[in-house]
């Protein structure tokens, strides 16, 4: 039902463009920006008790003003240090009918040579064990259901999906558009990747998850304090929304 009227609003789509001219401007993509973490969940404690839930809201904060400076619509999941749970993400998301979906993170490892940035959108089956176990982390504060771990049965269903498939390419493109921008950033790219991260299933439209560091590397968890660095982030990220935003405007490749 919901693919006809996908069909259906791209042959109208279509349309209006051979009449051309007369169609009112495009809606601006509306970019949700979730800021993870937050309030009595701290997420990753780094270096000199750095947290991440206030490292994801600086570089959340400063992508939105981006994008909204370069025209789009910017919904956030939260603006303040406050709790919102991984279920009421999704629904602020799927409320404001998001065309992209971009959650914040940032990384933390027992081992302290361990850094770098990774992007990362949803799959059933993790790349490896290591971002199974990130996965884990990042969906520890689920307190509605257990829907993880344990249970493949709502990623399961959402992978059958015909609608969630094509959302899986284009967050696919979405990730490495980002990745990419970021790996230009000091210190190691760990790749585009995949894991079953719960806010991430809810949302029905491309979405992705940015680790953007390890909160606890020597000198990445100094270099995520600071402003400029945070402010860089949130540039490449904008950057890399607006460039994939333009290729699926030109259509299939
Ligand atoms: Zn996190």
């Amino acid at each position: 039902m919901r693919i006809g009227a996908a069909l259906g609003l791209g042959i109208l789509i279509a349309a209006s463009g051979i009449q051309g001219g007369e169609s009112p401007d495009p809606q601006p993509a509306v970019v949700v920006v979730d800021a993870g973490h937050g309030g009595a969940d701290y997420g990753a404690r780094g270096l000199d008790d750095l947290l991440e839930k206030d490292v994801t809201l600086d570089v959340a904060q400063h992508l939105g003003w981006a994008l909204e400076r370069a025209g789009y619509t910017v919904v956030y999941t939260r603006g303040s240090d406050r709790f919102v749970s991984l279920v009421e993400r999704t629904e602020i998301a799927n409320r404001a009918e998001g065309s992209l979906f971009v959650s914040l993170h940032g990384n933390a490892s027992s081992d302290p040579e361990v850094g770098g940035i990774e992007t990362y959108f949803l799959s059933k089956d993790a790349t490896d064990e290591e971002a199974l176990r990130l996965a884990e982390v990042e969906n520890a504060y689920l307190q509605e259901s257990r829907v993880f771990p344990g249970s493949e049965s709502i990623v399961g269903n959402i992978l059958q999906d015909l609608v969630w498939t094509a959302h899986l390419e284009r967050s696919s493109r979405l990730a490495s558009e980002i990745q990419r921008r970021l790996a230009r950033l000091p210190g190691p790219s760990r790749g585009v990747r995949q894991a079953p991260f719960v806010v991430l299933m809810g949302v029905n439209m491309p979405a992705v998850l940015v680790e953007i560091g390890f909160l606890t590397h020597p000198v990445e968890g100094r270099r995520l304090r600071e402003k400029p660095y945070l402010r860089a982030i949130a540039t490449a990220l904008g950057e890399a929304v607006r460039a994939y935003q333009e290729k699926e405007e030109e259509g299939p490749r």
